[in-house]
C-alpha cells in the first residue's frame, strides 16, 4: 500500500505520522515543495516582532526526524504539478534544476493548504467605499 501526501506542513505531516503509527507496514511518501516541514506559521508574528528570535525555533520537527525515527519517505524540494487519477500517479519537478519525478499511489491526500481570496462585491449590495 502506497500512501502519497502532497504538502508537508501541519495537515500533511499529521496525516503521515498517523498513517505510519496505525499501519507501520504502509509506505508513506510526502512530497513538499519547500525545504521546510512542520513549521509553526502561528509563531511567525512573534519572530517578526522580535529580531532576536531565531527562525529555526519555528520548526516543530525536522525533516530527518520524520525520515529516521518515523520511517516516512519525505521528499523536500518536490513540486507536484500533475495528478493523473486514471493511472494513479503524481508528477512534477525537483528543485532549481526542475528534474522530473513521478510516483505511483494507491491512496492520495492533497494537503497543500489554502489561499485567501477577496470577496467579490455585487453592485446592488456594494458599499460606496468598497475598494
Ligand atoms: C501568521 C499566521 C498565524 C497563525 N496562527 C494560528 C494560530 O494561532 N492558531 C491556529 O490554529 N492556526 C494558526 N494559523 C493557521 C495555521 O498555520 C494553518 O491552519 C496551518 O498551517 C494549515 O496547515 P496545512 O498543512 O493545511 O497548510 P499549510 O501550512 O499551508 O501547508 C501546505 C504545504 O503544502 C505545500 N505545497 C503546496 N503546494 C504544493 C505542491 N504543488 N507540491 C508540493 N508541496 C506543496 C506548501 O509548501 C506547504 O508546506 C496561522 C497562520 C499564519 C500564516
Amino acid at each position: 500500500m502506497k500512501f502519497v501526501i502532497i504538502g508537508g506542513d501541519a495537515a500533511g505531516m499529521s496525516a503521515a505520522s498517523r498513517a505510519k503509527r496505525s499501519r507501520p507496514e504502509m509506505e508513506v511518501i510526502v512530497l513538499e515543495q519547500t525545504e521546510d516541514v512542520s513549521y509553526s506559521a502561528c509563531g511567525m508574528p512573534y519572530n517578526i516582532a522580535d529580531a532576536d528570535r531565531e527562525m529555526e525555533d519555528l520548526v516543530v520537527r525536522r525533516a530527518d526526524v520524520f525520515r529516521q525515527k518515523q520511517g516516512i519517505d519525505l521528499f523536500t524540494g518536490y513540486v507536484v504539478e500533475t495528478i493523473d487519477r486514471q493511472n494513479r500517479t503524481v508528477s512534477g519537478t525537483i528543485g532549481h534544476n526542475r528534474e522530473p519525478f513521478r510516483f505511483v499511489y494507491d491512496q492520495l491526500l492533497i494537503a497543500t493548504g489554502g489561499v485567501p481570496s477577496s470577496p467579490t462585491c455585487r453592485d446592488s449590495i456594494c458599499p460606496a467605499s468598497w475598494p
